[in-house]
């Protein structure tokens, strides 16, 4: 049993400052698995005491500590070595991660090879941080030196609890930043066991600090600390806008990863089986459960009817089942909250549009969050369900006449996460792909997601970007070097 849990419904400890510490509180909250509704971990109910002890060690980490004075190279190893720790331990993560998200397990186990995957990339980006020479007219050499941006807080969603936080720690450490991780409430279970490996794998206390409580409380404290230079958050937009907020008065950089209303639209010359296979993938994967969701489904008017028939036919032998089987395509929804949040939306749904199939409660199961996988068609994208993001496994089907309709309907959302088209004409494909607003365009795919490639949103969808040489820079300083190549006075007075 990992060093950090003390029994068998297993009770974690936070890690701060290379110790597993209570909380001060010395309160707890239950993590629930939600297929069988059972508590299976208390985890400690941080606050603002925790995170300020957490900020206290990440500060003294990056200013006095050893990993101020690590190389590249170092720093690098670290990182490589991690991943190989979670590489050795990917069954055990991805049972865990599976459990208490709900999710398929062999979706968990794509989540935790990324997670490797991103530790590796940004290993080995470490040493390839390059500053400048800038060609300045003076006899003077300009340099720009890159540096980390020092404290470095992040606050993460539960859909893909490893995986969003990898995305920030990774870059993060590879700059040489300290960091504070606030796991989601529900989820916090996975972060916590990485912790396990950081000794051995050779970061210094303080350098990787995991605080668990509620946003509010705990979430709230990191995003006012005076000492913390950086936040990246991924979660919605409405907790999104009150961290910009909360983290306006000390100036932090920010960067938001926030949700979508993306649009996946198929043409009537597109490979019809594919698109049908891609409008599901789109939006039922993850239960629906992702930022990237295909989550309206644009179809052109000549094949609508038969797209809407099609899909609603292979949406019914979707697999709903416990996370653990193998065979699985869905499993419950993370939490009450969200089961009743998508609940609702089912109900909205069935006054503003047609509904092919679903709506309700998977009633097959005694227990746990489970919902019918939903399609609603004949929808206004003015609808609730076509404007605001449900986040849950429910599709909103619009027909569209022509491409510069299926352009104006889709482009027609405050946000800008995602977007994907398919075509078999390779014209009409980058016509669409440079019109559409979004951060990411896939071209008869959709959710492929890579480290070496970008992630972020456009509009309403957030700011900043993820992943690559984009996602290291977020986590940088530019310092301007000028040394003056003149031996006489400046010669002003
Ligand atoms: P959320 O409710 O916004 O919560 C995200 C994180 O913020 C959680 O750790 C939460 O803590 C914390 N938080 C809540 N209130 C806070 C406050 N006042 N100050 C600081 N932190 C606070 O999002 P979620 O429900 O976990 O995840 C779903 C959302 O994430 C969706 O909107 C989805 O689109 C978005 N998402 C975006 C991406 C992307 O890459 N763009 C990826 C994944 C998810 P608690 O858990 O304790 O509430
Ligand atoms: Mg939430």
């Amino acid at each position: 049993m990992p060093s950090g849990v003390k029994s068998e419904v297993r009770t974690y400890q936070m890690y701060i400052n290379g110790e597993w510490v209570d909380s001060v509180s010395n309160k707890t909250s239950a993590i629930i698995d939600p297929s069988t509704e059972e508590v299976i971990a208390q985890v400690p109910s941080g606050n603002a005491e925790d995170v300020n002890r957490a900020v206290a060690a990440a500060k003294a980490a990056f200013e006095t500590g050893p990993w101020a004075s690590t190389t590249p190279q170092e720093r690098g190893r670290v990182l490589f070595r991690l991943a190989e720790k979670i590489r050795q331990n990917a069954a055990m993560l991805a049972e865990i991660e599976s459990r208490n998200c709900g999710k398929p397990i062999v979706e968990a186990e794509y989540d935790i090879n990324d997670a490797a995957t991103c530790f590796e990339y940004y290993g080995g980006m470490a040493t390839k941080i390059l500053g400048t020479v800038n060609p300045v007219p003076d006899n003077a050499v300009s340099l720009t030196m890159k540096e980390p941006m020092g404290v470095a807080a992040m606050i993460t969603p539960w859909n893909y609890p490893l995986v969003m936080a990898t995305w920030k720690m990774a870059p993060a450490l590879a700059a040489g930043c300290t960091c504070i991780l606030k796991p989601p409430g529900v989820t916090p279970l996975t972060v916590l066991e990485l912790a396990n490996w950081l000794p051995e794998v050779g970061l210094p206390p303080g350098v990787l600090n995991i605080v668990t409580g509620s946003g509010s409380v705990c979430g709230t404290a990191l995003t006012q600390h005076p000492d913390v230079n950086k936040i990246a958050f991924t979660g919605s937009n409405e907790v999104g806008k009150v961290i910009i907020k909360q983290a306006a008065d000390t100036l932090k950089r920010v960067t938001m990863e926030l949700g979508g209303k993306s649009p996946n639209i198929f043409f009537a010359d597109a490979d019809f089986e594919n698109a049908i296979d891609g409008a599901l993938f789109g939006v039922f994967i993850n239960q629906g459960e992702v930022c990237s969701a295909g989550s309206r489904i644009l179809v052109e008017r000549s094949i609508y009817k038969k797209f809407v028939e099609a899909m609603t036919e292979k949406a019914k032998r979707i697999r709903l089942g416990p996370p653990l089987e193998r065979e699985t395509k869905m499993g419950p929804m993370v939490s009450k909250d969200q089961y009743e949040t998508v609940r609702s939306y089912q109900e909205i749904g069935k006054k503003e549009a047609k509904m092919s199939i679903g709506g309700g409660r998977a009633e097959k199961f005694a227990k746990g969050y489970y919902i019918e996988p939903t399609i609603f068609y004949d929808v206004d994208n003015h609808a609730r369900i076509a404007q605001e993001e449900i986040f849950g496994p429910v599709a909103a089907v619009i027909p569209f006449d022509d491409e510069k309709d299926a352009l104006k309907i889709a482009n027609d959302t405050p946000y800008g996460l995602a977007a994907a088209v398919w075509t078999r004409d390779i014209f009409k494909a980058m016509r669409v792909v440079k019109a559409l607003r979004a951060g990411i365009v896939w071209v008869n795919h959709m959710q492929p997601t890579y480290v070496e490639a970008p992630w972020g949103g456009y509009k309403q969808s957030g700011y900043g970007r993820e992943l690559g040489p984009w996602g290291i820079e977020e986590y940088l300083e530019s310092k301007q070097v000028h040394i003056n190549l003149n031996e006489q006075p400046i010669g002003w007075y």
